[in-house]
């Protein structure tokens, strides 16, 4: 290898270094966008990467076509076995079923536990980086992020949980 040249990645290559294929969903470990969905730099744009783990098995879209989540409703799961074909129509009905009638756990694409949240948002106040715990849990960190601050769609959690010193995990607070 050249020195002080970094070897340019092939896009799967790229993509699969972003991955997290250890759980049922493989999930994006990189930023997510304001919809909770990965983008991925691909031929001088971006697009989801969820798009792009089925193109890159099954080809580019036929004009119209859109892929869309099947069993698990997750946004950032790039699983091709979680993925499937449809139309723009289609999308639009998946949005609402996903984006507007649930929350909480409750939502299918939630991938964290009320009790995460409320064990994210303990640690996180007393000083616990989120990546660290997000870390921990094995959780994305964005997603664990916005549930601990923003606290998109956990509004309805109650928020009782005082923090206690005596309950700090030291594990938590010893770098890895
Ligand atoms: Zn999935």
């Amino acid at each position: 290898m050249t020195s002080g040249v970094y070897p340019r990645l092939g896009p799967d290559e790229r993509f699969d270094r972003q991955v997290d294929r250890s759980g049922e969903c493989h999930l994006w470990l990189n930023a997510l966008n304001n919809e909770g969905y990965a983008n991925f730099w691909f031929e001088g744009k971006y697009i989801g990467a969820h798009v792009y783990a089925w193109i890159r098995v099954n080809g580019p879209l036929a004009p119209g076509q859109v892929v869309r989540h099947g069993p698990c409703h997750t946004r950032h799961c790039v699983r091709i076995e979680h993925l499937v074909s449809g139309t723009k129509g289609d999308n639009n009905r998946d949005r609402q079923r996903d984006g507007t009638q649930a929350r909480g756990s409750k939502h299918h694409s939630a991938v964290l536990t009320e009790e995460q949240v409320l064990e994210g948002r303990r640690l996180h106040a007393i000083g616990v980086p989120v990546a660290r715990i997000a870390r921990d849990f094995g959780v994305n960190a964005e997603t664990l992020r916005d549930a601990i601050t923003a606290r998109k769609s956990w509004k309805h959690l109650n928020d009782t949980l005082l923090v206690c010193p005596d309950a700090i995990d030291p594990a938590h607070l010893v770098d890895p």
